[in-house]
């Protein structure tokens, strides 16, 4: 039989945007002492919108560079990519026929437009290429960089910009008030996560993670007797959602996040993860 209690709280989530997929997690949704958010889609939008673009290369003309980018992006899930796509719509740039497109893992993609290969890369990228940051792509800005290669050459940079989410920081101030430590890790670059973290008065933040460095984050935090919650939304959150007490896929992310995790957050809304660990905690204060 179901405890009558967790019956109620199951019920209880699924009006509060909140599918369960492992019960014995959701019950332990109430033991969660520290919460590591990423940051796209749930502490912020995930709604990029462009904010500038420049080629590089001679011979490359701005909006081709957009077009080009906004080819390959057609084929990709990332809400950077969909930003891009809706830019090159907005520009009524011509979008080339391109094939061969292939997921780099939180790095970007790549694909080929006529007979040359094109990427869409992270700064990450640029460092492991030993390629020099361009100065124009520097900017005072808290801006989601991505830079266009062409051929294996730089051929120029596309700047975003999200928008924190409405929810986001009362989800964070009762979080906190509850004794919650709560930190960010993302894929995007340090300015950016740094200026949300700040924002939102986080106690911490990682930037620039890759996959296995999500995982190494939640097992420190396990370490230092953390027990900890982690929300994700793309494959390469799958194996940090899976080390996580508690993994959180959010709702618009992508089906391999869904299957890792305990609980998926149907409307990516940061105010159901307090349902979640909060909600909880109120249930079973009442049974003791
Ligand atoms: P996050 O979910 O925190 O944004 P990801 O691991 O998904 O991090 O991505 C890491 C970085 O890789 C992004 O910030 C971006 O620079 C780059 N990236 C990933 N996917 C794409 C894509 N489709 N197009 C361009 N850049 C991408
Ligand atoms: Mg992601």
């Amino acid at each position: 039989a179901i405890p009558l209690v967790v019956a109620i709280s199951t019920a209880v989530s699924a009006g509060k945007g909140l599918l369960i997929r492992n019960r014995t997690a959701f019950e332990n949704a109430r033991k969660v002492t520290a919460m590591v958010f990423d940051k796209t889609g749930t502490l912020t939008e995930g709604k990029f919108g462009v904010s500038r673009y420049e080629s590089l290369m001679e011979g490359l003309d701005d909006d081709e560079l957009l077009g080009s980018a906004a080819a390959l992006e057609q084929q990709s899930e990332h809400p950077i990519a969909q930003g891009i796509v809706k830019a090159a719509k907005e520009k009524k740039v011509p979008l080339k026929k391109t094939e061969k497109f292939e997921a780099l893992t939180a790095k970007g993609i790549q694909g080929r437009i006529g007979n040359e290969n094109w990427k869409v890369v992270s700064p990450g990228y640029l460092k492991e290429k030993n390629v020099a940051y361009p100065e124009n792509a520097k900017s005072d800005e808290a801006e989601t960089i991505v830079f266009v290669f062409r051929e294996d050459e730089l051929a120029g940079f596309i700047a975003l910009s999200d928008k924190i989410r409405e929810e986001s920081p009362q989800a964070v101030q009762t979080l906190k008030e509850n004794g919650i430590k709560l930190y960010m890790a993302t894929g995007d670059n340090e300015k950016t996560a740094k200026a949300v973290s700040e924002n939102l008065g986080l106690d911490g933040y990682y930037s620039e993670v890759l996959p296995h460095q999500k995982v190494e984050i939640i097992e420190q935090l396990q370490g230092e007797g953390h027990f900890v919650a982690m929300t994700g939304d793309g494959v390469n959150d799958a194996p940090a959602l899976a080390k996580a007490d508690v993994g959180i896929a959010v709702g618009s992310g992508t089906d391999v996040a869904a299957e890792t995790a305990d609980i998926i957050l149907v409307n990516s809304n940061p105010r159901d993860i307090v349902s979640l660990l909060l909600f909880g905690r109120a249930t079973y204060k009442k049974m003791i």
